[in-house]
């Protein structure tokens, strides 16, 4: 648990979430391969590869010959506030604010009255090219600051947020033009004018916490959907191997529509599934037709005041294990889920089910996107969570060992398909 807690704290943006899941592969004897060059594979080797700073692909090459691929994808990034080019807004009466726009469907209200700060990356000039630098300015800078009641009558009847005025974050007062550009290039190591490009987003200053009569809660910003890569990689690292090519994804932009490079709807999945299959002399068709994905992104658990917004017989708890997640919008059809359930029950792990109040749309995910470019036989699942895109979530504390336990257990199988039956290894 503090193992989670602590990568969420340090990754306050997609990018500090990829590199440090990098440099734990690099502690794992994990060599990174250049999307720019040749890829020689060797059995039993270790390989990683990295997409625009904001995504990343692993695998291991087995030994044995034959089977297919073993594929978790989740998402690097949460909803929030992009720093926009420029940046600062001078006035009025001597203030200096942040111009911001949302990114994914966030809740507005938390992400009022509370310490932020930025993090993300910088593009940084230097004689050896254009250096992306990680940038996380460690300190309670801004904060979007709510109207008193006296003044919006309003504010809890249904408000509605306007995003160019009131989700604009405060900086300073009195405060000298250009002082966010040479905060950033402090926090990256550089001169104001060596910075080519931003990609900053805002983030909360508040950590993760465990809370609740038996410590049965756990809070935190970017849960949705860290969580689930945090718990996708423990697995992918811890499990045994087999005869099947175990590819851990975490991929961008899903909160956006995934239609990027490093999103699901771009083609690194497909890139390495096609350059696996190359290096090893294998039939791509065979292999993705032998392969199967867990597309991990969290579940919403039913809300103790609002319990009406549920499905009356699908009512994920937090706690109570992992959530397989039906609907038009989601991979998962019987077949899937029949696979799912019974890895779950071979690393005995308890299953739930999610499915939409029946005049609910509900929200959509990265497994059928990421289907049409890499075919395979997918499930969709999460972990049950309260306020779904607030910046400060909420869990149960047992579920991300129950993800690290079935994805243990699914990274050390091989599935295969024959005249109609599935079968796991
Ligand atoms: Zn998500």
């Amino acid at each position: 648990m503090q193992d989670l807690l602590t990568f969420l704290d340090r990754s306050p943006s997609r990018y500090h979430a990829v590199e440090n899941l990098r440099l734990e592969l690099e502690e794992a004897g994990y060599a990174r391969l250049e999307e720019g060059r040749a890829w020689t594979l060797a059995p039993g080797g270790r390989y990683y590869v990295v997409r625009n700073g904001s995504a990343l692909a692993a695998f291991r090459v087995p030994r044995r010959e034959g089977a297919g691929f073993m594929i978790s994808a989740s998402h690097s990034d949460s909803p929030t506030f992009r720093v926009k080019e420029h940046a600062e807004l001078e006035g009025p009466d001597g203030y200096l604010r942040l111009n911001v726009e949302g990114y994914g469907g966030m809740l507005c209200a938390p992400w009022l009255d509370r310490p932020l700060t930025v993090a993300g990356r910088v593009l940084v000039s230097t004689d050896g090219g254009i250096e992306p630098r990680l940038v996380y300015v460690d300190r309670d800078l801004l904060l979007i600051p709510n109207v008193a009641i006296h003044m919006n009558r309003e504010a809890n009847t249904g408000y509605k947020y306007d995003p160019k005025c009131d989700m604009v974050p405060l900086m300073g007062l009195g405060a000298e033009k250009g002082t966010f550009r040479s905060l950033a290039a402090q926090a990256a190591g550089c001169a104001p004018e060596d910075i080519l490009g931003t990609d900053l987003t805002l983030c909360l200053r508040q950590k993760g916490l465990v809370w609740g009569e038996k410590g049965e809660f756990l809070s935190a910003p970017r849960l949705d959907d860290l969580q689930c890569a945090w718990g996708c990689f423990r697995g992918f690292l811890e499990a045994g191997e087999s005869a099947a090519v175990p590819v851990y994804a975490l991929l961008d932009n899903e909160e956006v529509g995934s239609l990027t490079r490093q999103g699901a709807d771009g083609t690194l999945l497909s890139d390495v599934v096609e350059r696996v299959c190359a290096a090893l002399g294998r039939d791509r068709a065979a292999a993705v037709a032998n392969s199967f994905m867990v597309s991990a992104d969290n579940a919403h658990a039913v809300h103790p005041n609002h319990p009406e917004y549920h499905d009356a017989t699908h009512r994920p708890a937090m706690n109570a294990g992992l959530v397989i997640k039906h609907g038009v919008r989601y991979a998962t059809d019987g077949a899937a889920q029949a696979v799912f359930t019974a890895l779950c029950r071979r690393a005995g792990v308890p299953v739930q089910h999610f499915s939409n109040r029946s005049d609910l749309a509900g929200g959509s995910t990265l497994g059928n996107i990421s289907n049409a470019h890499v075919s395979v036989n997918t499930v969709d699942i999460g972990l049950a969570q309260l306020a779904m895109h607030s910046c400060f979530e909420t869990a149960g504390v047992r579920d991300a060992g129950y993800l690290v336990q079935a994805m243990t257990a699914f990274y050390a199988a091989s599935y295969r398909e024959e005249a109609g039956r599935m079968i796991l290894d």
